[in-house]
């Protein structure tokens, strides 16, 4: 629990009424909408235009499904109605000084160049003063022409494209309706962000195919795609995440350990699809980028895994919620305005109400939303507890739990061994990093 929230929570030794009457005793999981009451609310919303609607079919996409979910938000795009709705009440929800917009499907460019103009718009009418207003917009690229770039660049959107690798490595999975490659196209839509001076990152997911090529694929990003910002992202998906959650299919049935056969890919039992990145591979892909990040582009490339731990190792929060010890503060909301703990738990057990309940805020720092993100925590298995990269990991993104250790103890992370063998492999490096970055800190402090 950080500083503010502690002390809002001591201050705050009271009773409160649960919403049924009921009078109970405060806990630490009403600390953050105690704090709210003094002191500023900065939180993260992920907006889904079109929901799960997208103009391409990547083999391993985790939300193209969600249209099918059972009790799930379906297939529809964004209202107006909805969208000032959403606007408004995140504005006002946000009393920190930078309230952040990101976009994402889905393929969120499918909502129409108008729906943009009109957030835009929107933002203007709804900002107070000296509140600064970010927009990210993640995208296949495939979509993008000269209308959409000349808007893109007035309003200072940040472009995340996705892109896994050179032309035969993003055409294994990423493909459109009809199978066919989309590397073109995407190369297409890089010519016109950089035409326009659009800033952009990349974000590449790492799969069972492209996995053992990271030298390939990081020299591609940084000298032919001029990506100077990375962010890599480990595709694991187990067998049934059209369906259910990763907890709902934990209580379904017993997970493999980690030794069994079952917990790497490949497997006729698998626990994960065909698609999904192999552990080792994980590892062994962390470990092959970092030693080329290393050899010459510290300072100059930022690679989401490694300034994240950089971060950390200064003493500061983790950049990525994966790697922090609770989460919890970036809820996505669908295109018919309900809202989810997190963009990877949309199924109808993770939906934390609605924008018609009238305000956004409350609705993420209520206990139910509160304690899904202290569960990241809570819910480690004592392996990790003891784990020397505690710290650094924590367990990382709940929905990857999906392993017992070999003692059998539920909750141990799909990518552990990987994780493990990336800390060990880059840790004395980063602790050296961070000893410079202090080192000139102090230097440049002296008069
Ligand atoms: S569930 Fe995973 S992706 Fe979602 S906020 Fe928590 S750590 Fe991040
Ligand atoms: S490296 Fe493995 S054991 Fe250590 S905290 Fe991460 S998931 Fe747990």
């Amino acid at each position: 629990m950080s500083a503010p929230l502690q002390d809002a929570w001591s201050a705050a030794r009271v009773a409160v009424l649960d919403p049924d009457g009921t009078r109970r005793a405060v806990d630490k999981y009403d600390a953050p909408a105690l704090a709210a009451n003094s002191g500023p609310v900065n939180f993260h919303v992920m907006a889904k235009p079109v929901g799960s609607i997208c103009n391409i079919d990547c083999t391993y996409c985790f939300y193209l499904h969600k249209e099918h979910l059972p009790g799930g938000p379906g297939a529809a795009r964004m209202s107006d109605e909805t969208q000032e709705t959403f606007i408004r009440q995140y504005m006002a929800g946000v009393t920190g000084p930078e309230v952040t917009f990101t976009w994402q499907g889905g393929e969120p460019m499918l909502r129409g160049l108008d729906f943009y103009r009109r957030a835009v718009a929107l933002q203007k009418k709804y900002a107070r003063p000296k509140q600064t207003v970010n927009n990210d917009l993640q995208t296949n690229g495939t979509l993008l022409d000269e209308e959409w770039c000349a808007f893109l660049k007035e309003h200072k959107f940040l472009v995340g494209l996705s892109i896994d690798g050179p032309r035969e490595i993003h055409d294994q999975y990423r493909v459109d309706k009809g199978g066919q490659p989309t590397f073109h196209r995407v190369m297409h839509g890089l010519a016109l962000l950089k035409k326009f001076g659009i800033r952009f990152n990349t974000l590449t997911c790492v799969n069972r195919h492209n996995a053992r090529k990271p030298v390939d694929i990081y020299k591609f990003l940084r000298d032919e795609i001029g990506s100077t910002y990375m962010q890599f992202a480990p595709i694991v998906e187990y067998r049934a995440f059209k369906q259910r959650s990763v907890q709902a299919q934990n209580q379904a049935q017993p997970a493999p350990r980690e030794c069994d056969p079952e917990s790497r890919p490949g497997h006729p039992n698998s626990i994960v699809t065909d698609w999904s990145v192999d552990p080792e591979d994980w590892g062994y892909f962390l470990c092959r980028l970092f030693d080329r990040w290393v050899q010459r582009d510290v300072g100059k490339i930022y690679v989401n895994q490694f300034e994240t731990l950089i971060a950390q190792h200064l003493g500061e929060p983790s950049q990525m919620c994966v790697y922090s010890e609770n989460c919890g503060k970036a809820v996505a909301v669908e295109h018919d305005g309900s809202l989810y703990s997190c963009d990877h738990f949309v199924y109808p057990d993770y939906r934390i109400g609605h924008l018609a309940d009238g305000n956004l805020r409350q609705t993420v720092l209520a206990r139910d939303q509160v304690k899904f993100g202290y569960a990241k925590s809570e819910m480690l298995p004592q392996y990790c507890r003891q784990c020397s990269f505690l710290s650094d990991c924590w367990g990382e993104c709940p929905k990857n739990r999906i392993l017992r250790t070999a003692t059998g103890e539920p909750g141990l992370n799909y990518l552990c061994r990987g994780l493990k063998t990336f800390y060990a492999h880059a840790l004395p490096q980063i602790d050296r990093i961070v000893a410079g970055l202090r080192a000139n800190k102090t230097k440049g402090a002296r008069p």
